[in-house]
This record gives structure tokens, C-alpha cells and sequence, in this order.
């Protein structure tokens, strides 16, 4: 494996995404949002489980909250995730995919690629 040098970057990375490479990271979307809902969808049904184990037992005197708050977070992030990719589509039937949202620049692919969210330019996005 080659690991002396990065190679340079690929200026076609600079410029905005080719049809087949939206179509390309539409399916990418599409598929994670479908994860992102299967695992929600999972995490809540164990949350009940455990919430209805919790009220049958009783003794809630030292649930392991740390444990919930780790799952709490996560599933926060995949919420927010999968509220960014739905807007990214949204964007995408809309025909605005891939202009940043703030000052109307073509977002470089590159950029989508690593972060098919992105809808912001590298310069105006904060994320
Ligand atoms: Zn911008």
C-alpha cells in the first residue's frame, strides 16, 4: 500500500457534482435514511421493552442512566442525521441540491461526497 504522499486532489472534486454522481449520491441518501429509520425504529421498541420491564420490577431506586443517556444521545443524532438527509432529498426533488443555501455557490463535490448532507458551502458551512 502506498502511503508516502496523498495524491493530489482531483480538480474535477472542486466542481460541482455530474448528473450521475447526484443520481449516485441520491440512492447513498435514500439508502442511509432507510438505515438511520430501521435503527430508531429498533431503539424505540427496546426502549419500551425496557420501560415496561422498569414498571413491572419497580425499584427504579439506580437505573443505569449513564447507559440511557449514551443511547439518549445517539438516537438524538441519528434523529438529527436523518432530518438533514430528508431536507437533503427535499432539496434534491426541489432541484436545489447541491447550491449553498446560504450564499447560492455551486457546493463542490468533494464536499457532498464526504457529506451528502452538506447544504452549505465549505466557506459557509459551520458544520
Ligand atoms: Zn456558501
Amino acid at each position: 500500500m502506498n502511503t508516502s504522499t496523498l495524491p493530489p486532489p482531483d480538480p474535477r472534486n472542486l466542481e460541482p457534482p455530474t448528473i450521475d454522481q447526484l443520481i449516485e449520491l441520491e440512492v447513498r441518501i435514500a439508502d442511509e435514511i432507510q438505515l438511520l429509520k430501521e435503527e430508531l425504529n429498533a431503539a424505540n421498541a427496546e426502549l419500551e421493552e425496557s420501560t415496561s420491564t422498569h414498571a413491572i420490577g419497580g425499584s427504579s431506586r439506580h437505573a443505569p442512566e449513564s447507559l440511557d443517556e449514551v443511547s439518549a444521545t445517539s438516537m438524538r443524532l441519528r434523529e438529527e442525521r436523518l432530518h438533514l438527509l430528508e431536507a437533503a432529498l427535499e432539496s434534491m426533488d426541489a432541484g436545489l441540491y447541491g447550491e449553498c443555501e446560504v450564499c447560492r455557490e455551486s457546493i463542490p463535490w468533494a464536499r457532498l461526497d464526504a457529506q451528502p448532507e452538506a447544504l452549505t458551502c465549505t466557506r459557509c458551512g459551520s458544520v
